[in-house]
């Protein structure tokens, strides 16, 4: 059967927005707030001459308590649990922060492939020297993407098709 890549990272870093990309229609809902995609959402995918099936989850903020915020982080773990490759994703506007390591450790531990990809890389020039510090997690390199420009979206492809 066709492998499953599942989207995961924090709220907010364009995980939707990729998700559309990589569909090719506005299935999933991009917006400002999170916590807009609560449920998972799958996309029937190919790559060259690969198919696979891509899963959009809300998010993972990982201490918080509120229902809302664990429902979301509940539905990235059954996608996690689910996935054949992970795409991790993280915003280079925000830089690294502190749930983002949470959010490697849990990647980890599910001991399934992760591609880190840095999001929001709309000018390489300007926002290459901040991609080096997610070297920093220590779960390999990071790719530079701009989901929203539809940068760096085939070499991403190409790190995430090794693994099927
Ligand atoms: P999600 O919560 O991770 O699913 O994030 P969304 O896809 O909903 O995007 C959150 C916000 O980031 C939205 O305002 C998007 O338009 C914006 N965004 C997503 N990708 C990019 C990008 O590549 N560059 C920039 N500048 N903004 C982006
Ligand atoms: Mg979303």
């Amino acid at each position: 059967s066709k492998p499953i890549v599942a989207i995961v990272g924090r709220p907010n870093v364009g995980k939707s927005t990729l998700f559309n990309v990589l569909a090719g229609e506005r299935i999933s809902i991009v917006q400002d707030t999170p916590g807009v995609t609560r449920d998972r959402i799958y996309a029937d995918c190919t790559w060259l001459d690969m198919s696979y099936t891509l899963i959009d989850t809300g998010g993972i903020e990982p201490d918080s308590k509120d229902i809302i915020l664990s429902q979301m982080r509940e539905q990235a773990e059954i996608a996690i649990a689910t996935a054949d490759v992970i795409i991790f994703i993280t915003d280079v506007r925000q830089g690294l922060v502190d749930a983002d390591s949470k959010v490697a450790d849990m990647l980890r531990k599910s001991g399934k492939p992760v591609v880190l990809v840095v999001n929001k890389v709309d000018n390489f020039d300007k926002f290459m020297p901040d991609v080096y510090e997610f070297y920093n997690l220590g779960i390999g390199d990071p790719i530079p993407v701009s989901a929203a420009s539809r940068l760096g979206i085939g070499d991403m492809l190409d790190e995430v098709s090794k693994y099927f």
